[in-house]
């Protein structure tokens, strides 16, 4: 339910607005608009008949219904663009922004050297995977604490915040002291004691759709973040499972707009786990920034061919400066001409 305030009410009218909510079971959210502030009633509907009678409360103009089943990420409640903050980045705003950096972390060194070369092309954030889900049990696991020391030590250097995978609730504490955004991978987008133990931080999450994952499920674990209290979720479309073979999973572009049109928080997209194949990196790109994409995040590594995970995918130095100088140039042209007709 959202409740609509008047234009002139007031501070002490909202309180007790919320109050009312609490009492019926419901959480509330205060969203300040421009205009008017408006209040969205989240919970189980054990109370609905109570959580009604707010309409007679002072100050309420009406309520309304929210009809999608996700309540917060819709822009139904949200109607504005969501502008998510990681350190003294914006993501969702005008602009698009690159997330660069290699699957893993394998050592000071290579984390160095990819930091480099990210900054010196004009990537915004830093990314570095510490703790791996990897298909095979036999396959590098990632580096745990100790790459996490790296990768901050790095992205300070760097002048970039950093963002990390999390697979385990118990881990969170851990990489909340580390890194500026969480990353909640593929595997773990349905793993609802870690998407609600997230919901609980104040940290930004970037939020990968499944492999197998509709675009509704996609929001609906976006909303246990939100209805945690966590209010910044960048959602990312990496590809999805079809039949595919000639490209590692199949990257949905469809779902940039589509994503725009339901909520209000940021997209970007993975082409690195989408295709799975260098080559195709640089076309991928391109086409999520005209499909209005916030953002991408891509795999680089200085010797592809050593990588200890996603090696053929991760983007040798050169081509990644290729890519972010188009990045640049098509970017500008949806800022200034075809993104604005
Ligand atoms: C990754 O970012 O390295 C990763 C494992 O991504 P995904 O969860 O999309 O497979
Ligand atoms: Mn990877």
């Amino acid at each position: 339910m959202i409740i609509l305030m008047k234009r002139n009410s007031t501070k002490e009218e909202i309180g007790k607005v919320t109050a009312w909510i609490e009492t019926a079971g419901y959480k509330p959210h205060v969203s300040e608009g421009v205009e008017r502030t408006i209040i969205g009633a989240v919970g189980t509907d054990e109370g609905r008949s109570m959580l009604k009678s707010v309409a007679f409360l002072p100050g309420v103009e009406r309520i309304v219904p929210i009809l999608k089943p996700y309540k917060l990420a819709g822009r139904e409640f949200h109607e504005q663009d969501t502008v998510v903050r990681v350190g003294d980045v914006e993501i969702g705003g005008p602009g698009f922004a690159v997330i660069a950096g290699p699957c893993s972390i394998e050592s000071e060194e290579q984390m160095m050297e990819c930091g480099y070369i990210a900054k010196k092309a004009g990537a915004r954030l830093l990314r570095g995977g510490a703790f791996k889900p990897r298909t095979s049990p036999y396959s590098f696991q990632g580096m745990g604490e100790e790459g996490l020391k790296i990768l901050k030590n790095v992205g300070e250097k760097m002048g970039m915040p950093v963002v990390t995978e999390v697979m385990d609730t118990k881990d969170i504490d851990l990489i909340e002291d580390y890194s500026d955004m969480f990353q909640i991978g593929a595997r773990n987008v349905q793993n609802f004691a870690l998407l609600k133990r997230i919901g609980m931080s104040r940290k930004p999450v970037l939020l990968k759709r499944g492999l197998m994952t509709t675009i509704e499920e996609l929001l609906m674990s976006a909303e246990y973040i939100l209805s945690g209290g966590n209010t910044g979720v960048i959602l990312c479309e990496r590809g999805i499972r079809t039949f595919e073979t000639a490209t590692r999973n199949t990257l949905d572009i469809s779902a940039v707009p589509v994503i725009k049109e339901l909520t209000h928080l940021p997209v970007i997209i993975d082409p690195s786990h989408a295709a799975g194949h260098a080559k195709y990196i640089i076309p991928l790109t391109r086409a999520a920034v005209a499909a209005g994409a916030h953002g991408a995040i891509i795999e680089i590594h200085p010797q592809p061919e050593k990588a200890l995970s996603d090696g053929p995918q991760s983007l040798r130095p050169e081509v990644f400066y290729r890519l972010m100088d188009e990045v640049r140039i098509l970017d500008e042209a949806m800022q200034n001409g075809i993104g604005k007709l």
